[in-house]
């Protein structure tokens, strides 16, 4: 089976390996007719990829991954279809990546306090764009503490690891709010890894009340009983089954690039949403207080 699409990838203005231009290019030679760029809290690679969409007949959905938490629950919201250009939506993004800068030096200090001589200065110039853990295992590879970015998580920077700092986030709800104020769609990411799939009954109702549209029901490993336990629960709450890669440079996750086959009814459906918000004034977004970083 060809597959036409992938509705979540990473470049290197967030996590990414590859450049937008070469995210296109690779995804073209795939055969992906559509894509979107879903960085981590940053539209900045966006432009470039439209750019060369255009010269490739790939259709480019702008979108964006907002990492939120709650509690003990995690989970990923994806944006699409964004008016990213507003300036209140970019200044949110810059407080958002702000909090990633702090953190990220602090992870670095915690790091050195146990021994790992890994510096600051490196893991910026790693990360290209907004920075994250991702730069951070690069620069632990890289001074030979881990294998492999795998083993960087599970050794040093994973959740409940000795260098593991959280960042300041919005809640689910603030995300999903931040993606309307750019009258965009949200969607809930790879639900069964994180938030996994008791939390996601949980949150069901009230993200569906507050504007959830979609379900990331083809998720990269996902088994057919996994998609089709999704897809059930995507139908009761009337959320649209999307699906992706998470493909973020060869070799980082198990799935290449294109390597999930997402039904084109996902995205006729995500667009026909977009096409209903087109022209009305979306609702403005409030940033809730500033949570104390731990
Ligand atoms: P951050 O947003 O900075 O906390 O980093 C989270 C990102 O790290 C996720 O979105 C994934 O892209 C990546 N990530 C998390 N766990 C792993 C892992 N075990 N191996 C590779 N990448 C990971
Ligand atoms: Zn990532
Ligand atoms: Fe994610
Ligand atoms: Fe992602």
């Amino acid at each position: 089976m060809t597959n036409y699409i992938d509705l979540h990838t990473h470049s290197t203005a967030s996590d990414g390996i590859y450049s937008p231009t070469d995210l296109l290019q690779h995804a073209h030679e795939a055969g992906l007719r559509v894509l979107a760029l879903t960085d981590h809290d940053t539209t900045a690679g966006l432009d470039e990829a439209s750019e060369a969409a255009l010269h490739l007949g790939v259709d480019l959905i702008p979108g964006i991954e907002i990492n939120t938490d709650v509690g003990k629950d995690e989970i990923h919201i994806l944006g699409y279809y964004l008016e990213y250009q507003r300036p209140e939506f970019q200044h949110i993004l810059q407080v958002l990546r702000d909090a990633r800068v702090r953190r990220g030096q602090r992870m670095v200090e915690l790091l050195n306090q146990q021994g790992i001589h890994i510096t600051w200065e490196r893991v910026r110039q790693i990360a290209q764009g907004a920075v994250g853990r991702p730069h951070v295992a690069r620069a632990l590879v890289e001074a030979g503490y881990a294998q492999s970015i795998g083993e960087a998580f599970d050794k040093y920077i994973g959740r409940g690891c000795p260098g593991y700092v959280p960042h300041y986030k919005l809640a689910p709800v603030g995300a999903i709010r931040l993606i309307r104020s750019a009258s965009g769609l949200p969607v809930m990411a790879h639900p069964i890894g994180l938030p996994g799939l008791d939390e996601l009954r949980k949150w069901l109702p009230e993200l569906v009340a507050e504007g959830l549209v979609g379900l990331e029901t083809y998720y990269g490993p996902y088994t057919p009983e996994e998609v089709q336990e999704l897809h059930e629960l995507a139908d009761q709450y009337h959320l649209i089954p999307t699906g992706g890669t998470d493909f973020h440079g060869p070799g980082i996750h198990p799935t290449p690039l294109g390597g999930r086959f997402v039904p084109f009814e996902a995205v006729e459906r995500l667009k026909a949403e977009a096409e209903k918000l087109a022209g009305s004034t979306p609702p403005p977004f409030e940033l809730p207080p500033p949570v104390e970083e731990k």
